[in-house]
């Protein structure tokens, strides 16, 4: 949940890759977007690429694994480097979904599909602040919790998103 009000502003921005880093020019790691990791550092992670606006999913796979939702960024594959992944360790819940975690922490870090195994999703609060990035859709709102408050200001679907919705950038919906 954000701290503030969502806006009409970024509601209405495109679901597009954002390549804005927050980070400032004299950053001497040219070429990276972000760097994130789980709570105890065991995994750490950085992208050298653009990463996707935040989408929420609600289905309950991800209700429960997060404890509330996921709010999902995601990157390229081939952009999302490594510098710790010794406690990384994968739940593999269909034979093509599987949500990474931390053996340590138990932090819920990433959403892979096999149908897109070029992108990795991974789990927005694990990115290191400030993300640049901002919430733009919510998808299976019909399995959210009841104690939670949908916001009104973001497009929202029942289940997944359709997928002829011609915003979308990145190929499937899902996490
Ligand atoms: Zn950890
Ligand atoms: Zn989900």
């Amino acid at each position: 949940m954000r701290g503030r009000a969502g806006t009409p502003r970024e509601a209405r921005r495109p679901l597009g890759l954002r390549e804005d880093a927050p980070m400032g020019d004299d950053d001497s790691e040219a070429g990276v977007r972000a760097t994130g990791g789980c709570e105890c550092g065991g995994v750490r992670y950085r992208v050298e690429g653009a990463l996707r606006d935040v989408v929420h999913c609600h289905c309950e796979p991800c209700r429960r694994i997060t404890g509330h939702h996921m709010a999902a960024t995601a990157a390229s594959l081939d952009d999302v480097h490594f510098e710790s992944d010794t406690t990384l360790a994968w739940y593999q819940r269909t034979p093509t979904t599987r949500y990474g975690f931390c053996t340590t922490c138990g932090s819920t870090l990433f959403w892979a599909a096999s149908d897109k195994a070029d992108m990795l999703s991974i789990a927005a609060g694990t990115i290191d602040q400030p993300s640049g990035l901002a919430t733009v859709l919510a998808i299976y709102a019909d399995e959210a919790a009841d104690f939670h408050r949908l916001d009104g200001t973001i497009p929202t679907f029942g289940r997944d998103r359709p997928v002829d919705d011609p915003s979308w950038p990145v190929a499937g919906g899902g996490a």
